[in-house]
C-alpha cells in the first residue's frame, strides 16, 4: 500500500503502484495517523513555578506521536476573556512543535460569543481548579445554551465538590478516592440534564465504567486517560499519583479497559498535566494533582497493540480519528483529502518507559518501566519532525481551529 502526499501536505492518493516523484519505503513497520490529543495543560503562561511550556510541552507531544493537541484554559492568568486567548496565541509563534488548538474556560455567558470567535472549544470545570471558580449552578442552563449556539466542542470537568468528603482515615491514592468520591463524579453529569439541542458535550477524562456506559447510551462524547485505564488507586502516599478525578479502585480500571478494547470509549486523551517534583513530594493532601503523559500515552498503548491483544484500529479510532472529528480536524485517517500527519511504527521496537529518557522537564513518569512502542517517524503535512526520537522538525506548529463542523465532511481540495 502507498500514500501519495501532494506539495499541499495532504494526502492525495491511497493505493498500489501511484505515480509521482520522491519515495520513501517503510519496509516492515507500519504507516499510522497522528494521534489527536484533545485534552493537554501545556501550563504556558503559568506562573513562576510552572514545569511546562508551549515548547516543551509539544515537544513531547511530538515524540509521543501526536501531531495536534488541545491546550486547556486554567493556566495563570487563565483564558476567560478574548485578550487573554489572543495574547496566548501570541505566545505560542515559532515554539510549537506540533499543532495546538486553544480553548476558553465557560464561566460567564456574556463572553462565549466573543471567545467563540477566537476559541476552538470551551472547558467547563464544574469544581475548582487554579485560578478559575466553577460557574453557579443556577448559572449553568444559559452558560451552556450560549455555548451550544456556538457549535464548538465544549469539555467538560464533570465532578461536583458538593459530594467531595473533608475528612477519611484513608491515605495515598485511596484516600483522594474516597474524599473525591465516584458519586462526586455522575452526580456533575447529571447537573448538566437537559442538556440543550446543539451543544457539543464532551466529557473528560471519565473514571467508572457505569459512567462511561451511561453517557455512551445517551450519546454524547468522553474521553478516558492512560492513567485511569491502566493505574489504580491503593495503599501509599506518594502523590505523583494524585489526579482529579482520582485514581479508582482497582476493579474500575479493569472494566474500563476491557470497554475500551471493545471500542466502546469513544476517545483516549492524554491529561497531560506535569508538576514539579518538588511540588509531588509534599505531604499527598497539599500536593498539586496532575501528571505528565503527552510523550508515553500512544506508545504505551502500542505497546498493548502488541502485548495484550489491543487491537489497532480501536485505538486508531480512539486515539487519531475520533477527537479529529470532535474538533473539525482533516486529519486522524489516512484518507485522501486528509492531512499528512503520519507515523512510521515498528512493533519490533519496543522498549521500557524510563524518566530518564523521556522530555518531560518535571522528570519523572507515574509509568515508569512500562513496556512502551514510541514512533519511529512523525511527519506532519508530509514533513519529517521526529526521527529515532529526536525532534528534527522547525517548529512550525500552528494553532488551529475547527474546520468543519460536525456532520460536514472532510473538504477535499
Ligand atoms: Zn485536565
Amino acid at each position: 500500500m502507498e500514500v501519495g502526499i501532494g506539495d499541499n501536505g495532504r494526502i492525495l492518493a491511497v493505493g498500489k503502484n501511484l505515480s509521482g516523484g520522491e519515495r520513501h519505503d517503510v519496509g516492515d513497520a507500519v504507516l499510522i495517523p497522528s494521534a489527536v490529543d484533545c485534552h493537554s495543560h501545556f501550563r504556558d503562561p503559568g506562573g513562576s513555578d510552572a514545569v511546562e511550556n508551549f515548547e516543551t510541552g509539544t515537544r513531547q507531544s511530538a515524540l509521543g506521536g501526536i501531531g495536534a493537541a488541545v491546550d486547556m484554559p486554567n493556566t495563570q492568568p487563565p483564558t476567560t476573556t478574548t485578550d487573554r486567548l489572543e495574547s496566548k496565541a501570541e505566545r505560542t509563534h515559532g515554539r510549537l512543535a506540533v499543532d495546538v488548538l486553544l480553548y476558553a474556560a465557560l464561566t460567564v455567558p456574556e463572553r462565549v460569543a466573543p471567545l467563540a470567535r477566537v476559541a476552538a472549544g470551551f472547558k467547563l470545570y464544574m469544581s475548582p481548579t487554579t485560578d478559575i471558580d466553577p460557574p453557579r449552578l443556577e448559572r449553568l442552563p444559559s452558560l451552556l445554551a450560549a455555548a451550544a449556539a456556538t457549535r464548538l466542542p465544549v469539555a467538560v470537568h464533570a465532578e461536583d465538590p458538593r459530594f467531595f468528603r473533608e475528612h477519611t482515615q484513608l491515605e495515598g491514592t485511596e484516600g483522594w478516592n474516597a474524599l473525591r468520591p465516584p458519586q462526586a463524579e455522575m452526580e456533575a453529569y447529571e447537573r448538566l440534564h437537559p442538556i440543550p439541542g446543539g451543544l457539543r458535550l464532551h466529557i473528560a477524562h471519565v473514571t467508572l465504567p457505569a459512567f462511561a456506559s451511561r453517557i455512551f447510551q445517551e450519546g454524547e462524547s468522553f474521553e478516558v486517560t492512560p492513567q485511569h485505564l491502566l493505574l489504580s488507586a491503593g495503599r501509599g502516599a506518594d502523590a505523583r499519583w494524585k489526579v482529579n478525578p482520582p485514581l479508582r479502585e482497582p476493579p474500575a480500571s479493569s472494566e474500563l479497559w476491557e470497554m475500551f478494547q471493545r471500542g466502546l470509549v469513544p476517545i483516549l486523551a492524554s491529561d497531560h498535566a506535569p508538576q514539579s517534583a518538588e511540588a509531588k513530594a509534599r505531604p499527598f493532601l497539599e500536593a498539586p494533582s496532575g501528571m505528565p503523559g503527552a510523550e508515553t500515552m500512544l506508545p504505551l498503548f502500542l505497546a498493548r497493540v502488541r502485548d495484550a491483544g489491543l487491537d489497532l484500529p480501536v485505538l486508531l479510532r480512539a486515539a487519531a480519528d475520533r477527537p479529529a472529528r470532535l474538533l473539525g480536524l482533516p486529519q486522524g485517517r489516512i484518507a485522501v483529502g486528509h492531512r499528512a500527519n503520519l507515523l512510521v511504527v515498528d512493533f519490533r521496537r519496543r522498549t521500557e518507559l524510563r524518566a530518564h529518557d523521556l522530555h518531560a522537564p518535571c522528570g519523572w513518569t507515574a509509568f515508569e518501566g512500562w513496556p512502551a512502542i514510541f514512533p519511529r517517524e512523525h511527519y506532519i503535512d508530509g514533513r519529517l519532525i521526529v526521527k529515532d526520537g529526536e525532534y528534527v522538525g522547525t517548529h512550525e506548529g500552528r494553532v488551529l481551529r475547527p474546520e468543519f463542523a460536525p456532520g460536514e465532511s472532510v473538504p477535499i481540495d
